[in-house]
């Protein structure tokens, strides 16, 4: 066209679309997957403006907050239309093809060193998929701020913009047009669409509808000869039956079969989380897992949790879509979670703002941060590994074989969230304390968790003693540890560099303080001789402590810490450990 105004691809998209073109042996049917979930994007912003703004939702048709897909089976053309929120000029411009988002360079890097295709939606590229089964695509879209345009591209480095003069007007919203390449077009069978839809979009909150044939009965005079026929087989009918016809007076008509073509509704949009966790199976949360992660590799959701607030009026619910980014509701420590939020109690005449700062977004926030870590507890519980599973039988045990494993799988995953939390969260310190796991001078190589370490300690044993260093095998060798490991002590070994700001904050647990065996305040117990050995040494630490006053020593001082080497540096209670020492030198090296 004429009119068209030409645009390059920014060069990293062209890079991608030349990687998708060229992707031989990929699936791919995930294009469809992509559109629908663009579509279904773009319905919930509708959806989102008009909650402050009634008008941008329109009128009729436009109103409908649907996607259609239709079929031309003649010109090769698949198409994918919503009434979304649409594009104006310069968000097709922007969004398709210009300007490259954040995921795209990392997304190409990926594929260049054999990625999986499969997982381009979570890149933020997933709109290039099209490019797997089509060879020219048109983009017709219509925003309520602008004129409707088409931007079209044939993936060769350029395309381009006309505003849309010769299309049907949409209204508002988006229609992609794929005219499919010859290999792809087993696209254009309604069967195989409809299996896609059920296989990938199950959890599209918004209908989707096929443009699909039909077969269907209908009613037609029927000829003469087929009404004899019809009067033959009513003699085998009953007397009841007879009188019963006879009232009504015997239809002159015949069914015959038709086709026609009809919106056929192909999902059927029951939220997963406004049903009853009874009756959803684990297969359908992990499908409802994979389409909100976005996410169709091979991997399941390791947990979930679902649940509704109690005292929560649930007369209606709204579901809107109000932010995708999920800090407002969870902490950045448990970022790692993924999942939605359904709540009537919100104010929805609100800017997104003021939403943000709203009370019951931070009641919400308390209550998820709860379940979270419930949920996380309860993946230890489940495990037969775990400590807290000694209490249960071997039978209960091998029923739970499957979940063995699964918390050291989590902690070597997440345990530094974990840790981050204990230290950003003042309020959730215990509940989080509970989940942390680490060696100890006792545990043999395997995890161990504060629970387990209190219910061995030695009678009259006060503290939780630990040991920070840079490894195990560091630690193991430490001088601190001799009498206690002889005293058979318990010592907690903490290797992780953010051990050492955690334990700033972990004062306690279960009414256990915690003591770094390397410094200043380690009680063994009860030791009658230790007062007489310090006075009878005293004249000795006197000298010594003023013969290196000038090294910055604060006391020198008998103890019974030690067993085979004669003496060590301790740090003051307040002060850094020496591993803190080591690991605030190398951050400031
Ligand atoms: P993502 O969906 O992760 O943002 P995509 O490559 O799938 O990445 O889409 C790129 C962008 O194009 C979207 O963010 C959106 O702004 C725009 N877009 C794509 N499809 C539609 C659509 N049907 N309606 C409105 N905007 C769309
Ligand atoms: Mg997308």
């Amino acid at each position: 066209r004429n009119s068209a105004e030409k645009f390059e691809f920014q060069a990293e998209v062209s890079r991608l679309m030349d990687i998708i073109i060229n992707s031989l042996y990929s699936n791919k049917d995930i294009f469809l997957r992509e559109l629908i979930s663009n579509a279904s994007d773009a319905l919930d912003k509708i959806r989102f403006l008009t909650l402050t703004d009634k008008e941008a939702l329109g009128e009729g048709d436009t109103a409908k907050l649907e996607i259609q897909i239709k079929l031309d089976k003649e010109n090769k053309i698949l198409s994918i239309r919503d009434r979304g929120v649409g594009m104006t000029k310069e968000d097709l411009i922007k969004n398709l093809g210009t300007i490259a988002k954040s995921g795209t360079s990392a997304f190409v890097e990926k594929m260049q060193t054999g990625g999986d295709l499969n997982l381009i939606g979570q890149f933020g590229v997933g709109f290039y998929s099209v490019y797997l089964v089509a060879d020219y695509v048109e983009v017709v879209s219509k925003h309520n701020d602008d004129k409707q345009y088409v931007w079209e591209s044939k993936a060769d480095g350029s395309f381009a913009i006309s505003e849309d003069t010769w299309n049907e007007p949409l209204g508002r919203g988006t229609e992609i047009k794929l005219h499919l390449r010859d290999e792809a077009k087993e696209y254009l069978e309604e069967g195989k669409l409809k299996d896609l839809v059920k296989k990938y979009s199950e959890f599209i909150n918004f209908p989707i509808y096929l443009w699909a044939t039909k077969e269907v009965d209908v009613e037609v005079p029927a000829d003469e000869e087929e009404s004899s026929e019809e009067e033959e087989s009513t003699t085998e009918r009953t007397e009841e039956e007879e009188t019963e016809d006879d009232e009504e007076k015997k239809p002159k008509t015949k069914t015959v079969k038709e086709t026609t073509t009809e919106w056929e509704l192909l999902n059927d949009m029951k939220a997963v989380w406004l049903r009853s966790p009874k009756e959803v199976t684990e297969e359908e949360y992990a499908k409802f897992y994979h389409s909100l992660a976005k996410d169709f590799g091979d991997d399941k959701p390791m947990t979930w949790s679902h649940f509704s607030a109690e005292g929560d009026v649930e007369l209606y619910v709204r579901r809107v879509f109000i932010s995708d980014e999920f800090d407002d509701l969870l902490p950045k420590y448990l970022s790692f979670l993924m999942g939605i939020v359904d709540s009537d109690t919100l104010p929805l005449n609100v800017s997104r703002e003021m939403l943000q700062q709203h009370s019951s977004l931070k009641t919400i926030k308390k209550k998820l941060i709860r379940k979270a870590l419930d949920m996380i507890r309860k993946l230890a519980e489940e495990d037969p590994d775990e400590y807290s599973n000694k209490e249960k039988t071997d039978d209960e045990k091998s029923a739970m074989e499957e979940k063995k494993g699964q918390y050291a799988k989590f902690w070597n995953e997440f345990g530094k969230s974990v840790k981050l939390g204990i230290i950003e969260d003042a309020t959730n310190r215990n509940r989080l304390a509970k989940l942390l796991r680490f060696e100890s001078s006792k545990s043999d190589g395997k995890l161990v968790s504060l629970d387990e370490y209190i219910s061995r300690m030695k009678s009259g044993q006060k503290d939780i003693f630990y040991l920070t260093g840079s490894s195990k095998e560091q630690l193991e060798k430490s001088p601190f540890l001799e009498q206690l490991t002889k005293k058979n002590y318990e010592v907690i070994y903490f290797t992780d560099p953010v051990d050492e700001y955690l334990m700033q904050y972990l004062m306690d647990y279960e009414d256990k303080k915690f003591q770094n065996v390397s410094k200043e305040g380690l009680k063994l117990g009860k030791d009658s001789k230790l007062k007489d050995l310090k006075e009878s040494f005293k004249e000795l630490t006197d000298w010594w402590k003023k013969a290196l006053d000038t090294e910055g020593i604060d006391s020198v001082k008998i103890s019974n810490r030690l067993h085979n080497t004669p003496c060590v540096v301790v740090t003051s209670k307040y002060g850094w450990s020496s591993n803190m020492e080591k690991i605030m030198q190398a951050q400031t090296l």
